[in-house]
């Protein structure tokens, strides 16, 4: 009998990163660092790179290896995740583990089916993966009989074996978020509102690698310190899949009675939105955010025309990507409730666009309009102030 040592550690796989060229050394690397801050929030794990994959391993107690491999399974970049027992040796070791391992995958209160799915990167090993799928299934199947049968079309679960200059079993597969690693994708300011869109979009544009920092335009006293907590506390289940974060609060209620003051009802939405596009493409400047983002959808309310957008990108020089503009609302909500930000969106409290909407906003403003409609603003002075009046809240 071999002696049945082994490492339990977490097998990370990556997707669209192996398919860059010259480049994926700088993806790579950037993972590695993602891994390693997230998971150094509950423990101490080395996080190393070796054959396009990441492996996982916990350096104290292996406790931990569970709630890391929920960390793991929320990183960009990552296709999927298990966790694995990995060790030396031959056939006899092979089949020896396999052995415990299945053991630990059944099932006291019936009998379960499974197969065996074996990959062979070490040409060495003396047998081919077929061969080395029915020697384990059958060792397996001679020492757990009574609690096992094989079905490989449907079975209860899979001992996958891999075989390389170590060789690897494990059962279970979770799903990570695919896309690419956080802060390879340049970096953008999101317009992150209390609603259910922009706390998807920002998902989207880091879920593409993008490192993102947000911006929050509060009017208080018409928009509640609950608004903002709420804000808050979307921005704080965001980093989750952006890493660090930075809110960045306006104090817009100056300038929203300022707009309402000056500007005819119906177009009151568009002139307040130019006048966020602005500040946020200033704020984007002084941290250095290459592009503004939003949670807009094309047609979605009457902000939303494409009249209306093209009005407010005219403000800024910056691009502005708007990820869920071709998305119908189901879908995004479908996401929201995926990455876990639906339930915060949802609660009651208004958001400040809401405070001072018109009855009926112009659906088709043209530019004309607008610009008539700002006709004696202290434009620059209003941005100017709006600068000043800016809380930093980092997540
Ligand atoms: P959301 O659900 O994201 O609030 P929405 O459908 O309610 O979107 P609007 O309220 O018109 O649409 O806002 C459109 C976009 O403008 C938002 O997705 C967000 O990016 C930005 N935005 C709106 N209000 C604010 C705010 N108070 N602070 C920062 N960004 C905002
Ligand atoms: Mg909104």
């Amino acid at each position: 009998m071999p002696d049945l040592q082994h490492d339990t550690v977490i097998l990370a796989r990556l997707g669209e990163i192996t398919l860059k060229g010259l480049n994926r050394g700088k993806f790579e690397r950037r993972l590695i660092e993602n891994i390693s801050r997230r998971l150094r929030r509950i423990g101490s794990f080395s996080v190393v790179q070796a054959q396009s994959r990441v492996w996982i391993e916990a350096r104290d107690n292996q406790q931990d290896l569970e709630a890391a491999l929920g960390h793991v399974v929320s990183v960009f970049g990552v296709v999927s995740a298990s966790p694995v027992w990995r060790f030396r040796g031959d056939l006899d070791m092979l089949l020896a583990q396999a052995v415990a391992f299945a053991r630990t995958q059944v099932d006291p209160a019936r009998v379960q089916s499974f197969k065996v799915e074996s990959r062979r990167g070490n040409k060495q090993f003396p047998l081919t993966s077929p061969e080395i799928s029915s020697r384990v299934g059958e060792a397996i199947m001679v020492a757990l009989s009574d609690r096992l049968r094989v079905d490989v079309h449907q079975p209860d679960f899979t001992v996958y074996v891999e075989v390389r200059d170590t060789i690897c079993l494990y059962a279970r597969v979770v799903q990570g978020p695919r896309g690419l690693p956080v802060g390879t994708g340049g970096h953008g300011l999101l317009l992150l509102s209390g609603g259910i869109d922009s706390p998807v979009a920002g998902y989207m544009m880091a879920s593409r690698g993008m490192e993102l920092d947000a911006v929050y335009f509060h009017a208080f006293p018409y928009t509640s310190d609950r608004a903002r907590e709420k804000v808050l506390a979307l921005a704080d289940i965001l980093t989750a899949y952006t890493g660090r974060l930075t809110v960045h609060i306006v104090n817009f209620t100056d300038i929203q009675i300022i707009l309402r003051d000056h500007c005819p009802p119906d177009m009151l939405t568009i002139v307040t939105r130019r006048m966020m596009m602005r500040i946020a493409a200033r704020l984007a400047e002084k941290v250095r955010a290459k592009v503004l983002v939003t949670g807009e959808s094309l047609g979605q309310v009457a902000s939303q025309t494409l009249e209306a957008l093209l009005t407010t990108d005219t403000v800024v020089a910056m691009p502005v990507f708007r990820p869920l503009i071709g998305l119908d609302k189901n879908d995004t909500v479908d996401l929201a409730r995926r990455i876990g930000t639906f339930e915060t969106s949802i609660l009651p409290y208004e958001d400040c666009c809401t405070v001072f909407v018109a009855k009926h906003p112009k659906t088709h403003p043209s530019l004309a309009d607008a610009v008539q409609a700002e006709e004696g603003l202290d434009i620059e002075g209003l941005v100017g102030q709006a600068m000043t009046l800016i809380e930093e809240v980092a997540l």
